[in-house]
């Protein structure tokens, strides 16, 4: 089976990871410090706190931002559930802004409609939290301009867009966010297992988010409320969790950082062939944004006719192409239905969902592989 997507571990990340093995620390040692460093200057951002997962990265953003009951948080319907159970875990109520018709990102239209709304009823959100989709950025300047005008802050959810570019910088540099989020699950651009990092450039929010990744305990008497009683001495001074990356998983992280540019360079070339290959079908192959580079994490089709959606996606993986379909709907998940949110909710959303399928797409997918996908589904739809 070709998968829809896969890490690519080199001697060198083995070799990395096995020198922590060797070392005195197995995790809270020098190696997280050292990928979050490194990690953010590549992004051209102050600070990068490198935690368990993106999920947990998210929900940490969100405690930091002080989203709580009573509040409410906006994301895409075309996501992972992670980016809406992150408002929920902190009580908050979750509403989605429906998708833009050729990038299937947050359309800035519709969030510009709700906004205006959501204000007459004054029912304006705290958090909005635009989602990358397959990598390619949301059209963050039009969204930060309405953050400014309508006062929410914003957490971007890059899970799918490290390596990727907006207005020529690197998504990540959170000009146009309070805070951008990562993650390195092995299908993602680079991996550290389970792993994701939040970035930001307000060193505020960064000492809490690290203070909220492990169980809300400080060391730094600043911060401490009364004196120290000493050296050993640290406070819990709120609730926090565990959600601390190992140095193990960060070694294999800033292995990885090194060969970014030639993963999202070499998905270019990938998608580019698939572009020409796929041209005469019946479907719509992924719309480049000129604002923006992707990092190509997904290659998602659209096919012309719903109904062929199942038989196609049947007929590949029989043919042994991993096929995938990124994103049924968040809201129209049995647990968000029981929040009261229904199908036709969300129709430009449920519209690309019915006739999405995402190919496989990863670096190190050969030319032959990708002929055979072509070849593939060149059949199934002729
Ligand atoms: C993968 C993903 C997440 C969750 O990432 P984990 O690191 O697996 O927790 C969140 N949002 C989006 C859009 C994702 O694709």
């Amino acid at each position: 089976m070709i998968p829809y997507g896969r890490q690519d571990i080199t001697p060198e990340d083995i070799a990395a990871v096995e020198a922590v093995l060797r070392s005195d620390f197995l995790t809270q040692g020098p190696a997280v410090p050292g990928f979050e460093q490194a990690l953010a200057a590549y992004c051209g951002v102050a600070r990068g706190v490198a935690m368990n997962s993106a999920t947990s990265a998210l929900h940490v953003a969100c405690l930091a931002l002080g989203l709580g009951p009573g509040d409410r948080l906006w994301t895409s319907p075309n996501t992972f559930v992670a980016s809406a159970n992150c408002g929920l875990y902190c009580g908050a109520e979750v509403d989605f802004v429906d998708t833009d018709p050729a990038t299937y990102n947050m359309s800035v239209a519709a969030l510009e409609a709700k906004l205006v709304r959501a204000a007459a009823a004054n029912r304006l959100p705290k958090v909005v939290i635009p989602v990358h989709f397959a990598g390619q950025s949301c059209e963050m300047r039009a969204i930060h301009a309405l953050g400014q005008r309508y006062g929410f802050r914003i957490v971007e959810d890059a899970s799918h867009a490290v390596g990727a570019r907006y207005l020529g910088e690197p998504v990540g540099n959170c000009r146009y966010s309070d805070i951008t989020i990562f993650s390195f699950h092995p299908v993602k651009i680079i991996t550290t297992a389970e792993g994701g990092m939040a970035m930001t450039n307000d060193p505020a929010l960064a000492e809490r988010m690290e203070r909220l990744r492990s169980h809300g305990i400080t060391r730094d008497p600043a911060a401490m409320q009364g004196d120290s009683d000493g050296p050993w001495y640290y406070q819990q001074i709120e609730l926090g969790y565990n959600y601390r990356l190992t140095d193990l998983q960060a070694a294999l992280g800033h292995s990885q950082l090194q060969r970014l540019d030639d993963y999202v360079t070499r998905r270019h070339a990938i998608a580019a062939r698939y572009d020409a290959a796929l041209a005469a079908l019946p479907l719509t192959t992924p719309h480049q944004h000129p604002d923006s580079r992707s990092a190509l994490h997904l290659y998602p089709v659209r096919l012309h006719d719903d109904a062929r959606r199942r038989p196609v996606f049947e007929a590949l993986r029989a043919a042994g192409i991993g096929v995938n379909v990124h994103y049924i709907p968040v809201h129209t998940q049995p647990h968000y239905r029981r929040l009261g949110f229904q199908p036709g909710d969300f129709p430009e959303a449920e519209r690309y969902y019915a006739g999405a399928i995402s190919l496989p797409m990863f670096p190190t997918l050969s030319p032959a592989q990708q002929d055979e996908v072509v070849a593939a589904l060149t059949r199934v739809l002729g």
